[in-house]
């Protein structure tokens, strides 16, 4: 039964299928282990057996981790919020609703950075999460729980969010797959917000046909998200191992200066393989992504500055305070949000203030353009733009907790596809240190199936294991 959790999702499912496992034991065995993590991957554990799920379902009953910032029904959402305590939304997240429609029914809900903010998940109000790969290092964030939650083989598969990398960093550091889906392909009805121009759902997995399979039924137009809308193709599951005429940029901007000299090891290795496999790498310009973290950290505050308003001690959670209006909005808040998050509304109600708007947001928003027509003007000449995924290895718990714009440098590489709304994939590539090395892939909007064949081409060629990190 162990050994079950081990395989990837597809090959579960396909276990499920053939009768050597019930639905039933497969989701008791998962949720024994979220129990009973020692990583602090889990902030909540299902107590039931999910509705009876069948083996013949797309997704076949094979259990699902969800990150805590997805509300569900009558269950603690609380994204790595201390503010959130104790609230338990009235309604679910249309992509939790919509896998578990398709068979993957939630074994747990995985703790987070503080409302999605942050690159190794010590922003949680909960503890930080272990990485499974060395218990002294982080998992990345700020989905790292999900991710540490697939790497230690907890849970088969799982959903986490994206807004400047919060799903391709963790994937990177903890030797997994993941997937931020072009902006708008996936609903963000029930997703607890944090920059509503960035966020993104999407799959956190063991492998590139793992991926795809939990986002052919996450995406698509959703009434409740005017945002959303119905990607113009079915997704496939991919089965390429050819890049026969593709062509890969690799822009200089974002892997040069502050990369790893062991993470651009594993990039030129993999640059190899896909001139092996029969593409064609080139450089490729991308002249503003420098000022990607910069545009970023101006926005992506702006629009939290915004969104995090609502939480006073009126609606949602904890409230606080002396029985006085003006009391509760204070203590409230004070109690309630942490350091990071804190920051944010700072930084972002500053750079929205009337006299620097134009200095700052609106500046950000210009730069914001450039970078969309730097991808633009990218992929005349190239079909995929190639980068690491995050500068460095999963680092030590807290190394970089005194130095926030250490901690924001984590994003570099990340960051431009997500100001761009482009759909971006993190593969591992390889190891340095003993430890994994994502390698991003950023494709034009709505290439997916496109993006998850060169990525499928590309892992058969890496042979990464999928098993879980070696002890
Ligand atoms: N690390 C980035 C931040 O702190 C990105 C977070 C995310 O993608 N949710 O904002």
């Amino acid at each position: 039964m162990s050994e079950l959790l081990d395989l990837t999702a597809a090959q579960t499912a396909a276990s499920l299928r053939a009768g050597e496992v019930s639905t039933d034991e497969l989701f008791d065995h998962s949720r024994a282990r979220a129990a009973n993590d020692d990583l602090g991957a889990f902030l909540w554990v299902a107590e039931d057996a999910p509705p009876p799920v069948s083996a013949q379902a797309p997704l076949a009953g094979v259990p699902l981790a969800v990150k805590d910032i997805f509300c569900a029904e009558g269950v603690p959402s609380t994204s790595g919020s201390r503010i959130l305590e104790g609230y338990r939304p009235a309604y679910t997240a249309t992509v939790v609703e919509r896998l578990a429609a398709a068979g993957a029914p939630m074994v747990g809900k995985t703790n987070m950075d503080e409302f999605a903010m942050g690159s190794s998940n010590e922003n949680s109000a909960y503890g930080p999460v272990r990485n499974p790969w060395d218990r002294e290092r982080v998992p990345g964030g700020s989905s790292g729980g999900s991710a540490a939650a697939v790497a230690a083989g907890i849970a088969p598969w799982a959903i986490g969010t994206d807004t400047g990398g919060s799903i391709r960093q963790p994937a990177s550091l903890c030797g997994l797959v993941g997937l931020k889906p072009t902006y708008g392909s996936v609903s963000r009805y029930g997703m607890i917000a944090f920059a509503s121009s960035l966020d993104q759902a999407g799959p956190i997995t063991r492998d590139v046909t793992d991926a795809a399979l939990l986002f052919r039924h996450m995406v698509g137009r959703d009434p409740c998200d005017s945002t959303s809308l119905d990607h113009p193709e079915e997704i496939e599951l991919p089965q390429a191992d050819r890049l026969d005429g593709l062509r890969f940029g690799v822009p200089p901007e974002l892997s040069g200066e502050g990369i790893e000299p062991g993470v651009l090891t594993v990039l030129k290795d993999v640059l190899g393989r896909v001139e092996h496999l029969g593409g064609t790498v080139n450089e490729t310009r991308l002249p503003h992504s420098p000022h990607g973290l910069s545009a970023y950290y101006v926005l992506a505050p702006a629009e939290a500055s915004a969104n995090l308003a609502r939480y006073d001690g009126v609606r949602y959670g904890l409230r606080a305070g002396n029985g006085d209006l003006l009391s509760m909005y204070e203590h409230t808040r004070a109690e309630g949000f942490g350091d990071e998050v804190k920051r944010r509304i700072m930084l972002g109600t500053y750079a929205l203030s009337s006299g620097y708007y134009d200095a700052y947001y609106g500046r950000a928003q210009r730069v914001r353009t450039k970078i969309v027509a730097d991808f633009a003007s990218a992929f005349e000449s190239c079909d995929f733009v190639i980068t690491p995924t995050s500068p460095s290895v999963a680092f030590r718990i807290g190394e970089r907790t005194g130095d926030p714009l250490a901690m924001y440098l984590s994003d570099y590489c990340a960051v431009p596809a997500s100001l761009a709304g482009l759909p971006a994939i993190s593969i591992p590539g390889g190891l340095s240190e003993g430890l994994p090395v994502g390698i991003q892939l950023v494709g034009p909007a709505f290439s997916e199936n496109r993006l998850l064949q060169a990525a499928h081409a590309l892992e058969g060629a890496i042979a990464f294991p999928t098993g879980p990190p070696p002890t």
